[in-house]
């Protein structure tokens, strides 16, 4: 799950991590009360999970009033690389004497976090990364000993910072990472992590991706959820207590266990298709399932063509088969459905289907040969404007 910035700079504030005071805003006029809150100059931040904000015009400083209500109300509302800002940030200006770079992120294959830091921030990391890799300085921590002291001081030294700054960077690492742990984060990035003139460093910005599996034992993180960055339809699979993921194909895939639909969309891929999801109705799959599955299917309007891949095991075919003729009968599909069932009580399953005669519903006898079908019927199907 990743925070917007302030949510993000809230969560580093409780773990003591400097950030410049700020308020949120979904108005122009709530934007003008948090500015008057925080005082002049203040910045006015477009709310939206991505980088690059600033050169976007999603950042602009406000030196009073009028301002930045000027801002709030060019940037409320504006598309930023096709996210819709629903809200800005307001916070105190800060004075920049430099920019650095400082985050911590779960490395798998060394079972560590690892702590990345560099003097040379404000910009595209990656693009450090390939120019001048010797730049970042990193640094794994063994998670049993936990932050020490000297981390902070060997990555310092490192990346060469002024001596004056080598405490306030190690005592700021030692926070960073306490709520890398304390929130079960897999990243938090500070990107500027700024100098001030009073040679203090703080927060400018924040990007943190907390841990979806770990949001039950963090109920005030599991709340910040901002909806407006979530795909429909993934939010009305979860409602539906489905498990969705929205893909950019054309031809939408529901099966039964999460290796049947990886393998699913391995052979529709093969066939010469497009997936357009990845859908697992889990096992044991009632007709209610499938119905909430195929709505939630059929509701992505660039699916041109649809495959059932059942194989049965604690699923029933027959149920399965129920399901589609009654999600026929409440949604009236558009599309053709290709349907592919194995397993227990598959017999019976395509009785029931071939005695229901749905229209535009064709049955196959195996996976590839279903695939293969279903990429023809997608191909031959217009897309929704002009069906
Ligand atoms: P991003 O572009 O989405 O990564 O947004 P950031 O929060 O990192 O801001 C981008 C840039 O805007 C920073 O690198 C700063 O140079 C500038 N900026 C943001 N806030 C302030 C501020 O309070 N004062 C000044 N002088 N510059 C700021
Ligand atoms: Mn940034």
């Amino acid at each position: 799950m990743d925070l917007l910035e302030y949510q993000g700079k809230q969560l580093f504030a409780r773990h003591g991590v400097p950030v410049p005071a700020g308020r949120p805003a979904a108005t122009a006029d709530e934007a003008v009360t948090a500015a008057d809150a925080v005082g002049y100059p203040c910045v006015v931040k477009a709310q939206v999970q991505i980088g690059g904000r600033g050169k976007l015009g999603g950042i602009k400083v406000a030196s009073g009033r009028e301002e930045a209500r000027e801002h709030a109300a060019a940037i409320l509302g504006m598309d930023i690389r096709g996210l819709r800002v629903h809200e800005v940030w307001v916070e105190e200006a800060s004075e920049i004497e430099g920019e650095y770079y400082a985050s911590i992120v779960f490395d798998r294959s060394a079972h560590a976090p690892l702590i990345m830091f560099s003097t040379r921030g404000g910009v595209d990391i990656e693009q450090v990364a390939e120019e001048d890799p010797g730049a970042i300085a990193t640094l794994h921590v063994d998670p049993l000993l936990g932050y020490q002291q000297f981390h902070g001081r060997r990555l310092a030294f490192e990346a060469g910072i002024d001596a004056d700054l080598v405490r306030p960077l190690t005592a700021l690492l030692e926070k960073l990472y306490a709520a890398f742990v304390g929130e079960d984060a897999m990243l938090v990035e500070v990107n500027p992590l700024i100098v001030t003139p009073e040679r203090e460093l703080r927060a400018l910005d924040a990007k943190v991706t907390l841990d979806g599996n770990a949001l039950f034992r963090h109920p005030d993180n599991a709340a910040l959820r901002n909806p407006s960055a979530e795909d429909p339809q993934e939010q009305m699979a979860k409602e539906r207590g489905l498990t969705y993921v929205k893909l950019d194909g054309d031809i939408g895939i529901l099966g039964n266990g999460a290796g049947l639909v990886m393998s699913t969309l391995d052979v529709v891929a093969q066939a010469g298709g497009r997936p357009a999801n990845f859908l697992d109705a889990g096992g044991g799959s009632k007709a209610d399932a499938i119905v909430a599955a195929v709505e939630v299917i059929l509701s992505d309007e660039k699916v041109r063509a649809v495959l059932f891949n059942i194989f049965g095991g604690i699923t029933r075919c027959d149920e399965v088969a129920k399901g589609l003729i009654e999600a026929f009968e409440r949604v009236r599909p558009q599309v053709p459905f290709v349907v592919r069932l194995d397993g227990t009580n598959d017999e019976e399953g395509r009785r029931l289907l071939s005695d229901a005669q749905l229209p535009g519903l064709e049955v196959e006898a195996t996976m590839l040969g279903a695939a293969e079908r279903v990429v023809e019927l997608a191909a031959a199907t217009p897309a929704l404007e002009a069906r």
